[in-house]
């Protein structure tokens, strides 16, 4: 299928590896221009020239702390301005820290509510305006199997990731007429470094190999592996592309059927 993502210019945030990797590397093997960022300046530079060299595209790395509105808000001008214009836009950052509720004050609300919920409000704002003149563009967040299934002592990404996915719903209805669509992705285990780093710790918990530990979590995955960031990535692009041109204000759940939810 050609997805006609050939010369699209395409935002991706937190892309300098893992699940926001996935998508640009998805992205510049069918042709489009990127702007990617994430916090360090030299691991996003890196990111941006393999894609370059590998795939022959133009891609482009900028520092940008996905916390810190004024840096979002100047990844995204600069990226206007470089690319003179946007299609696409992937909202992506890494998730809160772990713990339950009498863990938590006010502070740690606030800093989740910056990273997960505003954001992705912030980058939504900052392409709409663009998007809304040429009267098309196509949005991604990223989200957790959390949104269906609120996972333990992950207090903090359970809440504010079900207030993305209710933006996400809202917002299709209010971008709609002006040819703009807004669509969710669900990764559920994916073999990046942060679920490596989780199985680690699991793992030396328990006394086994890591080996076992990630045996332990295939067996709980009815297609029995991890996902891989290119499973995101294939996702990840088709809801960018025309081929999912009457797709709007959905979630798809890419987790090999972990999770028991039937919507
Ligand atoms: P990862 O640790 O492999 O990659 C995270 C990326 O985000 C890196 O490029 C990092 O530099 C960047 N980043 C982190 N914090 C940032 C910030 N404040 N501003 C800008 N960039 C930032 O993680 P991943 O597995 O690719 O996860 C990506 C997102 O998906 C996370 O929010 C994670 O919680 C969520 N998620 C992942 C899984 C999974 O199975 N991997 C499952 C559910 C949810």
């Amino acid at each position: 299928m050609d997805l006609k993502l050939q010369d699209k210019i395409i935002l991706i945030a937190a892309a300098s590896q893992g699940i926001g990797y996935g998508i640009a590397e998805a992205a510049a093997r069918e042709g489009a221009r990127l702007s990617l960022c994430s916090r360090s300046p030299e691991k996003i530079e890196q990111a941006a020239a393999s894609l370059k060299d590998r795939y022959r595209v133009d891609a482009r790395g900028y520092p940008c702390d996905a916390m810190d509105a004024a840096a979002i808000e100047s990844w995204i001008e600069s990226s206007l301005m470089d690319f003179s214009g946007v299609d696409g836009l992937v909202v992506n950052a890494g998730g809160p820290p772990p713990g339950s509720f009498d863990k938590f004050g006010d502070a740690d609300w606030t800093r989740a509510f910056n990273l997960t919920l505003m954001s992705a409000v912030r980058m939504i704002r900052g392409v709409l305006p663009a998007m809304r003149q040429q009267k098309s563009g196509a949005i991604l967040t990223l989200t957790s199997s959390s949104i269906k299934e609120p996972i333990e002592n992950l207090l903090l990404s359970n809440v504010f990731r079900s207030g993305v996915v209710s933006l996400v719903k809202t917002l299709s209805y209010e971008i709609a007429d002006d040819g703009i669509r807004i669509n969710n992705l669900v990764p559920g285990r994916i073999d990046t470094e942060r679920v490596q780093t989780v199985d680690k710790l699991n793992a030396d918990r328990k006394g086994i190999s890591v080996e076992e530990q990630r045996k332990q979590q295939w067996s709980t995955i009815p297609l029995g592996r991890y996902g891989s960031i290119q499973d995101m990535g294939n996702a990840g692009v088709f809801l960018l592309s025309d081929a999912a041109a009457y797709i709007t204000g959905a979630t798809l759940v890419v987790d090999g059927g972990k999770t028991r939810a039937v919507f």
